[in-house]
């Protein structure tokens, strides 16, 4: 299957970086690394920023891409919200949002209207000039239907902006600067950067193994910096499965987790996709072109 190609595009007044996001999201940087050159270097920092930042990957990678955007496995209605606060104090927007672009992203991928495709607007578009501009503020209400019937979710999405702060403010006033600066700032820089490269590097850097109508990769580093969403191949086949790693030596940390979690009942459907579908070779329809599940086939909270 042919790979879109680059169709030329002339850019948008409201796609130049924005102001209002731009000031916080670059002031964090140059608090991450002017912090850490005025008052040295820490391991016990860069330990708790590390520590944040997989508890946070795991929001974003467990909640908002594989449950929220996929409803690739069920759960209950209090890990549901769980997910989506992990998800929320990443700082990477609210969940509706999130899922709502991820969805679109899927229905146009590689195209001339995918959101952030490194083939079409480049890799400094893919992985932050689309997240730094007017262009997607809003979002559509349509893509997340299934997910604005819980008034928990809508709630949390109205408010994360004030979580986000509130949640970066704690760090201060438990451990005062040292803490806000590695707990928030450097694990946010990082995770920032950890999460964008599957919308930039995975989609150029890396094997195929499933003829997709994209450039998606597979990629073992990406998928241990970002929990197992490294297997992006893997993923555009096969959006239904849990598991993003097929086969037991992709390390797919998400996944495990997950796994994990179902012996203990707190989820359920974790699941790796049907060794047919699995272990066909290239040149077939990729089943991740069904459509994304509608309220009626959801799974019911408890
Ligand atoms: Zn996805
Ligand atoms: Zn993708």
């Amino acid at each position: 299957m042919p790979v879109p190609k680059r169709v030329p595009h002339v850019a948008r007044e409201d796609e130049r970086p924005k102001i209002v996001t731009g000031v916080p999201f670059w002031g964090i940087h140059v608090v991450a690394i002017a912090g850490v050159i005025a008052t040295g270097w820490s391991w016990s920092g860069f330990a708790l920023a590390i520590g944040f930042y997989y508890l946070r990957m795991f929001g974003i990678t467990a909640g908002y891409h594989r449950y929220f955007a996929h409803r690739s496995f069920k759960t209950g209605r209090v890990f549901q919200f769980i997910l989506a606060f992990l998800g929320t104090i990443s700082t990477q927007k609210g969940v509706l949002w999130w899922a709502s672009h991820h969805r679109q992203h899927h229905r146009y991928s590689d195209g001339p209207k995918d959101i952030h495709s490194p083939i079409q607007r480049g890799l400094w578009w893919s992985h932050l000039g689309w997240i730094i501009c007017n262009r997607y503020e809003r979002m559509d209400k349509n893509e997340v239907k299934d997910l604005v019937k819980f008034p928990e979710l809508v709630w949390i999405q109205k408010y994360e902006r004030v979580i986000v702060v509130l949640f970066a403010t704690s760090f201060g006033v438990w451990g005062g600067f040292w803490a806000f600066l590695w707990g928030y700032c450097v694990s946010t820089v990082m995770l920032w950067h950890g999460t964008f490269t599957i919308n930039s590097l995975s989609h150029v850097w890396g094997q195929r193994r499933y003829d997709t109508t994209d450039d998606s990769r597979n990629n073992f580093l990406l998928a241990l910096i970002t929990m197992g969403e490294g297997w992006h191949n893997n993923h555009h086949y096969y959006q239904r499965s849990a598991a993003q790693g097929f086969y037991w030596w992709e390390l797919d940390m998400s996944y495990m987790i997950l796994k994990g979690l179902s012996y203990v009942g707190v989820t359920s459907g974790v699941n790796r996709p049907p060794r047919h579908v699995r272990d066909k070779t290239i040149k077939n329809t990729p089943p991740s072109e069904a459509p994304v599940p509608q309220a009626a086939e959801l799974p019911r909270a408890a």
